[in-house]
């Protein structure tokens, strides 16, 4: 089989001039939570049809699929779900990813329940960082946003697992909705200034169509930064990575880092560098996709690395999404994958 990591291909760029830098990789559509913003337990209740196993990307063919999209551009793998952490032995896909030269980063986002049980064995695996979900740090809140009887203190637990095991420094994402969980704004920056993880607040998106979001529910990043400075002053840290999605910014008092992530009020469509794909192999060029594009009837009918990587630089070549800056303008219609299926 020819190997395309040996052969001169040139790094794609999409029609408003981006490249493939950044991919993520959706294991499994299942979660032991029910968040109601993400996973509303009335449309993924017990009757739910989730992926049956054997429509799963085997961790071979996932690995392949990587070191291509590697061939093509991509320093930085982020792997998420539904829950990641329900994938069984997980791990040994992290082991064949990180063996991939040239990959530089490689990331899980979780919600944090199962880390006792697995941070070890993914840092032994090879994982470079993890992002714990953390939404609240009051247990009526946590509970009720999660549609769950597990205890904040899991996810707590989680956080320090990953800590222990070097998968430092953890970030903690924070969906922040209006008359929800905005009076744990203060809160989690605070834990995050105690715990020395890094915390993101992120702008409730209309990602999928079951979350039932409206615009007066999103939290402004800009109204964001203003109580958090209130509070504890801040300076704007510039990053050397034009993709970066967050806006970062570090306590003038030595208390590290937080940042916020204005998806909806700041697009940043313009340097998005990161293409999406399912637990079933389709490949998804922005979050707000309809649906994606399917790799894994080529890789099942036997496609060499060549073809596979030509039909990866030539979705990526034919991309011109900007959803998110679509939005403001003219706002968003129509079928629009669910984010427990693409993984944010
Ligand atoms: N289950 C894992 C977790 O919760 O971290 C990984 C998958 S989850 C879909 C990935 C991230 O997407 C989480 O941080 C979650 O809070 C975020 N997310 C889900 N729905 C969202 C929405 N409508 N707007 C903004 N972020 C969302
Ligand atoms: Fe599950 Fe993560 Fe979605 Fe919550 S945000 S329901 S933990 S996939
Ligand atoms: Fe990227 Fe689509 Fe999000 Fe814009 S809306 S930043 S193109 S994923």
């Amino acid at each position: 089989m020819p190997d395309v990591s040996s052969a001169p291909t040139q790094e794609p760029t999409d029609r408003l001039g981006r490249p493939l830098t950044d991919l993520r990789v959706s294991v499994t559509d299942r979660c032991n939570l029910r968040c109601t913003y993400c996973m509303p337990a009335e449309l993924f209740g017990p009757d739910h049809a989730f992926l049956p196993r054997s429509e799963l990307l085997s961790f071979e063919e996932l690995t392949r699929l990587v070191r291509l999209a590697v061939g093509l551009g991509v320093r930085k793998v982020r792997l998420t779900g539904g829950e990641p952490l329900l994938r069984r032995d997980l791990a040994d896909l992290v082991a064949s990813l990180a063996a991939l030269d040239g990959l530089d980063d490689l990331a899980l986002t979780t919600n944090g329940l199962l880390l006792p049980t697995h941070a070890t064995g993914l840092a032994e695996a090879g994982l470079t960082r993890v992002t714990v979900s953390l939404d609240a740090l009051d247990e009526e809140t946590f509970r009720a946003i999660g549609d769950t009887t597990a205890s904040l203190a899991g996810v707590l637990a989680g956080i320090e697992a990953a800590q222990a095991a070097g998968l430092t420094p953890v970030k903690i994402n924070t969906v922040l909705q209006r008359g929800v969980n905005d009076d744990q704004l203060e809160d989690l920056a605070d834990f995050g200034r105690r715990t020395g993880t890094t915390v993101r607040f992120i702008e409730f998106m209309d990602v999928g169509t079951s979350n039932g979001w409206r615009r007066e529910q999103v939290v402004p990043a800009a109204e964001v930064v203003e109580r958090l400075a209130a509070r504890w002053p801040l300076e704007p840290v510039t990053g050397d990575r034009p993709e970066e999605v967050a806006d970062r910014y570090r306590y003038l008092d030595g208390g590290g880092e937080v940042g916020v992530i204005a998806s909806v009020t700041r697009p940043f469509c313009r340097t998005c560098s990161r293409a999406r794909l399912s637990a079933v192999g389709e490949l998804f060029t922005c979050l707000f996709a309809a649906g994606g594009h399917d790799l894994r009837a080529p890789l099942r009918a036997g496609a060499d690395d060549a073809e596979l990587t030509e039909r990866l630089a030539g979705l990526w070549g034919a991309r011109a999404d900007r959803a998110s800056e679509q939005r403001a303008t003219t706002g968003l219609t129509g079928e629009r994958v669910e984010m427990s299926y693409i993984g944010g």
